[in-house]
């Protein structure tokens, strides 16, 4: 991780976004239009480009990690951190972060079934969020 490194030599705007989706802390994400008015609030000023420009270059860093989520109509943002799934409500798009990594015999079944090396994966989990569930239990 060269994050750190990367970091002192971000332009200004960059560096700002960055620091908002720091702020926002584990399990929080954000989508572009949500960050574009944080930055606004700081900078007054500030262009949608431009965030949207520092958010691909701070992904493209590995320093703000991106999601896309099937149903959802736009990206998350949300601070780099350590490997997880996301549960998205599909009643009311509530996003949770869940603990997972991903289990080592499944690595290896594709490297003896495949022959690839896998480095990365992406996990969502889709159904009813508590507060959702307990409403449809209501009515
Ligand atoms: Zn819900
Ligand atoms: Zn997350």
């Amino acid at each position: 991780m060269t994050a750190l490194l990367d970091e002192t030599r971000l332009s200004k705007n960059h560096r700002l976004v960055y620091e908002i989706v720091q702020e926002q802390g584990y399990g929080r994400h954000l989508p572009m239009s949500e960050l574009y008015e944080l930055a606004r609030t700081r900078r007054p000023g500030i262009g949608f480009t431009t965030v949207y420009r520092a958010l691909t270059r701070l992904r493209d860093l590995g320093m703000v990690s991106e999601i896309t989520l099937p149903g959802a109509d736009s990206a998350y943002y949300e601070a780099a951190g350590p490997e997880h799934a996301h549960f998205r409500c599909t009643e009311c798009g509530t996003i949770d972060n869940v603990k997972f990594s991903l289990p080592s015999d499944l690595s290896t079944r594709v490297a003896s079934d495949l022959g690839a090396h896998v480095t990365d994966s992406v996990v969502t989990l889709l159904g009813r969020c508590r507060a959702c569930s307990t409403a449809s239990v209501a009515i």
